[in-house]
């Protein structure tokens, strides 16, 4: 039995390091274990697509540097968007943008580098079985080593940094955690990445591309995100619950883009999930926390979940440094962390949840119409997106109700749907202050979301 760390990580991730970094250099004893061998981790089928400005918001607290040098592949300029014909474009272009695509290997592992210079100790190739539990405390993990032995490691915090699997919080008593086991299958994005190198020059590689083919990518969009003029990060998700298979739909659509795709060289490919939900309800109980996908924090509109997971991660941190300064690592004593994390990010993220849950099922044809007829501008998803408030003034812009007549009856069911993001968005702003009151504003939460 390996005893007496302050925290225990599960899981090398972006949430998992940022948050071994953050604690190692407030002096705490942390170890931070993954499956992979430590010169895999840090490889992940992802976009790639993310912002210096979520690292330097928690830079003070995390001590680790924003992406920089040769992390940094490609500025972001902004968005295209192509309706499902790919007869519209709309160009997003925030002013002032700060979108970056990374290097997420070189990232991840700079990351995980200064939590192990900041003291952490790593344990790879460690694969993570279960919690243990003791008088209903998470006070430790069993896992299988490098030797191939099970062993048994016990820590005052246990932290379930394992992405999607969340392999800790599905094994905790659901009734006790308020922590949900599986997530539902209209919940889950099975996704299919590749980098290819290209030949052609690619046009205005500052723009990230995405289509919104409900054919291809049902439930879901392709992406092309240009990693400089002559690679693509190109992807595609599809919601679970339509059961396509997202490698095979993607190679229907590199056929269909051949004029980039011929000739070009696979760099890079593979298959993984992201969670497209609100939070989990509760991200605490006695000695356990939830950070990053694990927790589903990730912005159910488009996937990102890089900048959340870190700015988590530095949450939980701070809330675990007074939690053991106050000797008390109890769901009340950890509460903190979820009204950080309610209230700041969950208000935009969790609204977000509503209108992706009224989009996914919309055909072709309604979106198509959505574009030809300018019934969301730029503006209005630029904005939606950056702040889940999606402008409810459109639904009186009688032109624009006008130019829709035609889906009429799909836009007065938007207008529904906005007043229950409010209604959400309240909420979360108001998130309890402690546990006790925890249970009506959940019944509250169920309520909207339809559990
Ligand atoms: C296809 C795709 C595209 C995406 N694109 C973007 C994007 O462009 N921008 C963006 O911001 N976000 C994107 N995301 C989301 C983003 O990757 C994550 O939200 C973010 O990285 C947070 O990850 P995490 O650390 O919580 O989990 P992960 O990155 O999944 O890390 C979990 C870690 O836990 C380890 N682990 C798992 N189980 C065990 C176990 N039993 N024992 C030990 N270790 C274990 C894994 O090896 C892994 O290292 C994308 C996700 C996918 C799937």
């Amino acid at each position: 039995m390996t005893t007496n760390y302050d925290v225990v990580i599960t899981g090398a991730g972006t949430a998992g390091s940022m948050a071994a970094a953050a604690l190692a250099n407030k002096g705490l004893k942390v170890a931070l274990l993954d499956r992979q061998p430590k010169e895999k981790i840090g490889v992940k089928i992802c976009g790639d697509a993310t912002s210096g400005e979520h690292f330097k918001r928690i830079q003070d607290i995390t001590k680790v540097d924003p992406p920089k040098g040769d992390e940094v592949i490609q500025k972001v300029a902004g968005a295209w968007l192509y309706s499902p014909d790919r007869e519209v474009k709309l160009e997003l272009v925030e002013e002032g943008g700060t979108g970056i695509i990374i290097d997420r290997f070189k990232l991840g592992m700079r990351i995980l580098d200064n939590a192990i210079d900041f003291g952490a100790e790593l344990f790879d190739e460690s694969m993570v079985k279960e919690p243990i539990i003791t008088d209903d405390y998470v006070t430790g993990i069993k896992y299988r080593g490098k030797d191939k032995n099970i062993h048994e490691m016990t820590g005052k915090v246990i932290i379930d940094a394992s992405g999607i699997i969340g392999v800790l919080r599905t094994k905790l008593n659901p009734n006790k955690t308020f922590m949900d086991l599986e997530l539902a299958p209209k919940d889950v994005c099975n996704c299919y990445r590749e980098i290819r190198d290209v030949e052609p020059e690619i046009e205005s590689p500052e723009f990230i591309r995405l289509i919104f083919d409900q054919d291809v990518a049902k439930g879901g969009y392709i992406w092309e995100f240009p990693r400089g003029p002559h690679s693509m990060n190109a992807g595609l998700g599809v919601m679970r619950i339509n059961k396509m298979n997202p490698h095979k739909q993607f190679d229907v659509f590199i056929e269909q883009r051949k004029e980039l795709y011929e000739n070009s060289k696979l760099v890079h490919g593979g298959a993984w999930r992201v969670p497209l939900r609100r939070p989990q309800d509760n991200l605490v109980w006695n000695g356990f926390m939830l950070i990053g996908d694990s927790g589903t924090q990730v912005k159910p509109t488009d996937g990102g979940g890089i900048g959340i997971s870190v700015n988590a991660a530095a949450m939980a941190s701070k809330t675990i440094v007074s939690a053991l300064e106050n000797d008390n690592v109890s769901m009340d004593g950890l509460w903190d962390y979820n009204v950080q994390f309610m209230r700041s990010i969950a208000p935009i993220n969790a609204p977000l949840a509503i209108m992706k849950d009224f989009v996914i099922p919309l055909p072709s044809s309604i979106l198509n119409e959505i574009f030809h007829k300018e019934i969301l501008t730029g503006d209005d998803l630029l904005y939606g997106n950056a702040s889940g408030n999606i402008s409810s003034g459109f639904m009186v812009n009688l032109v624009r109700a006008w130019r829709g007549k035609r889906i009429l009856g799909t836009l007065f069911k938007f207008r529904g749907i906005l007043k229950q993001m409010d209604r959400a968005r309240t909420l979360y702003e108001n998130f309890p202050d402690n546990s006790e009151d925890f249970q009506p504003w959940r019944s509250e939460i169920m309520n909207i979301y339809g559990d």
